[in-house]
């Protein structure tokens, strides 16, 4: 069945004790136990597993067609347990542009834990092949990239990894699985902050491994999730399996949105840059029309001359919002140098922009004004 679907049925049933077609929120802590002592249900207590979690996790796992989902309270938190689920002395390659919070755990807390990284141009996939190792247990990518909106060929780099006896995480949080799949191009982990498309509107966070197959390393992961329980509550697991039923519709929308400012945007004289992969001249371009549906709904610009030019522009929207995160209805705009620290390779005049599911006209409008 299509995406579509799925998206609404998957992880879904009506409900067998009140007929109910929304899905019901379990917020109980802990289930009965059988005269006998048994656990007739499999749920013993909410943190090893609950009604909600489980079917949140059936519906990314089918939608990203994997053999098994865990979640967690954030996307840093899901992204944390694969680095814990590695060991001390074992190696990871990640790239140079890592999400900024990652980025920090990984330098400033699993350094001193034992855990080696290597940062890379993950679209460079020679410095990739040259930054692995014997002790390489781990290859992470995210692509599109935050905020750069960089292009990593995952079939190439899954090769790369399985060729050094690694595993391979793609983070596919901007893509969502409606636009790309990364299991499929040979990833044995996607990683989600579904705070950002699957939840879709603001108001929750979670974050999602998925894997391949339920390999020795996604056992450790489902492990640690039940055994230090950084989980989400039943409701994020509610709103998020809510937000998932129209995420295809979304994600069209965001697409075609996004596709009309950049190429408005494209051709403006204060922008220098425009990175976004639906424009032919971008350097991911070809990459991404092999791996993706379309090219997404984030973007980032590069503003002529320097932070305070870009600064005026993120000062002057009024459809846009100037806020961090992504991926809900409302247009986001963010100056994210100085949101990250410095020593950032964010450039300076660097504007990352959300392309939400306002109409287009009014956004490209906005932007217009803005850039006067
Ligand atoms: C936001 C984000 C994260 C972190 O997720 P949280 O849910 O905010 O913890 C990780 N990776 C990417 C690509 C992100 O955009």
């Amino acid at each position: 069945m299509k995406i579509e679907t799925r998206a609404v049925h998957a992880g879904r049933q009506i409900d067998s004790t009140t007929a109910a077609v929304a899905a019901p929120l379990h917020l109980t802590t802990t289930f009965e136990r059988q005269a006998d002592g048994s656990y007739p249900t499999g749920f013993e207590y909410i943190r090893d597993a609950n009604p909600n979690r489980n079917a949140l996790e059936a519906c990314i796992s089918e939608l990203e067609g994997g053999a098994a989902a865990a979640a967690f309270a954030s996307g840093s938190a899901a992204t944390m347990v694969i680095f814990e689920a590695l060991s001390p002395g074992d190696h990871l390659v990640a790239p140079e542009d890592l999400y900024w919070g990652i980025r920090v755990m990984l330098k400033e807390h699993f350094a001193d834990w034992g855990l080696e990284t290597t940062f890379v141009d993950m679209t460079d996939t020679t410095a990739v092949e040259r930054a692995v190792r014997a002790n390489t247990r781990l290859i992470l990518a995210e692509t599109p990239s935050n905020p750069m909106i960089r292009i990593t060929d995952i079939r190439r780099v899954a090769e790369i990894a399985h060729q050094a006896g690694a595993y391979f995480a793609c983070d596919n949080t901007i893509a969502t699985p409606v636009l790309q799949q990364p299991l499929a191009l040979g990833a044995d982990l996607v990683v989600h902050s579904a705070t950002k498309y699957l939840g879709g509107h603001d108001d929750t966070m979670c974050g999602l491994v998925v894997a391949k197959a339920e390999n020795p390393l996604f056992q450790k992961i489902r492990k640690l999730q039940k055994t230090a329980g950084a989980v989400p509550s039943p409701f994020t697991c509610w709103l998020t399996l809510r937000g998932i039923q129209t995420l295809p519709y979304r994600m069209r929308a965001h697409c075609e949105n996004a596709l009309q400012v950049a190429a408005f945007l494209n051709q403006h004289p204060r922008i220098e840059a425009v990175l976004y992969p639906g424009l032919p001249d971008t350097a991911g371009y070809q990459i991404a029309a092999k791996q993706m549906s379309l090219a997404g709904g984030m973007m980032s610009i590069l503003v002529q001359d320097d932070r305070e030019a870009a600064m005026a522009v993120a000062a002057k929207v009024k459809v846009f919002t100037r806020a961090t995160s992504f991926g809900g209805a409302q247009s986001l705009i963010e100056h994210r140098a100085s949101i990250e620290a410095p020593g950032t390779k964010t450039p300076d005049n660097l504007l990352r922009l959300s392309i939400g599911l306002e109409h287009a006209d009014d956004l490209i409008a906005d932007l217009a004004q803005a850039l006067k």
